[in-house]
C-alpha cells in the first residue's frame, strides 16, 4: 500500500464525515491497515472483527443498499444505539473503497495554459464519458481586474479515447486533439 494513497483516502473520508472524531478515523484506519476488509461482491464486504477495538464477533458484514451502508453490528445487542451511527466497520469499508478507487487506472491528458480568460469545450456527445478537472493559480495580478492565470486542465475517462476539444485562451481559439493515456486516478485527485 502506498502512503500517499492512504493519506488521500483518509482525507476523502474526513470530507465525507466532517463531524466524526479523530478516534473514529483512527479506528477505521486501523481496521483498513490491518487488512480486515474483504470484498464479497459489488455491494457487500466482510470485515474481520478486532478484539482490541471492542468487537465481539469474528466477522461483520457491511452492505450498501439504496445509497446507505448497513452493518451487521446494528443487529447485535448494541444495535439500537448503533443504528443511528456509522460504525467504524463501515468507515473501514469506505476507506477500502476510496483506496481502491484512487489506485485504479484512468486515461488522461493534461493541458497547461497561461491566460486571463480561458475556456475548454468538450464535444457534448462525450459529456458523461469524459470528465475535466481544472486547477487555477493566479500568476500575475498587476491588473487587478484581469489577473493572469496558470490553468491546468486534466481531461480524463475510464477508456483510452481520442478527444477533440476547443480551447480558448484570451483571443486565441484552438482545436485540440487529445489522446487520453493511462495513468492512476490519484494523480487526478491530487489536483482537486
Ligand atoms: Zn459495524
Amino acid at each position: 500500500m502506498s502512503r500517499e494513497l492512504i493519506d488521500l483516502a483518509v482525507e476523502r473520508l474526513r470530507e465525507d464525515f466532517p463531524n466524526k472524531s479523530k478516534s473514529w478515523i483512527r479506528r477505521a484506519l486501523i481496521r483498513f491497515m490491518k487488512g480486515t476488509v474483504k470484498e464479497f461482491n459489488e455491494n457487500t464486504w466482510v470485515v474481520k472483527g478486532l478484539t482490541e477495538l471492542g468487537d465481539r464477533y469474528p466477522t461483520y458484514v457491511v452492505r450498501f443498499k439504496d445509497g446507505r451502508y448497513y452493518c451487521s453490528c446494528f443487529e447485535s445487542s448494541w444495535g439500537l444505539r448503533r443504528k443511528s451511527e456509522i460504525c467504524t466497520h463501515i468507515a473501514a469499508v469506505i476507506l477500502y473503497r476510496n483506496y481502491k478507487r484512487l489506485d485504479s487506472d484512468v486515461y488522461a491528458s493534461v493541458v497547461n495554459i497561461e491566460c486571463v480568460d480561458y475556456y475548454l469545450e468538450i464535444p457534448s456527445e462525450l459529456r458523461g464519458k469524459v470528465k475535466v478537472v481544472k486547477s487555477v493559480k493566479v500568476i500575475d495580478a498587476t491588473d487587478k481586474l484581469n489577473p493572469r492565470h496558470r490553468v491546468t486542465y486534466v481531461i480524463y475517462s475510464s477508456e483510452p479515447l481520442e478527444v477533440r476539444a476547443k480551447l480558448a485562451c484570451d483571443g486565441d481559439v484552438r482545436e485540440l486533439s487529445l489522446k487520453l493515456t493511462r495513468t492512476r486516478r490519484y494523480i487526478i485527485e491530487l489536483l482537486r
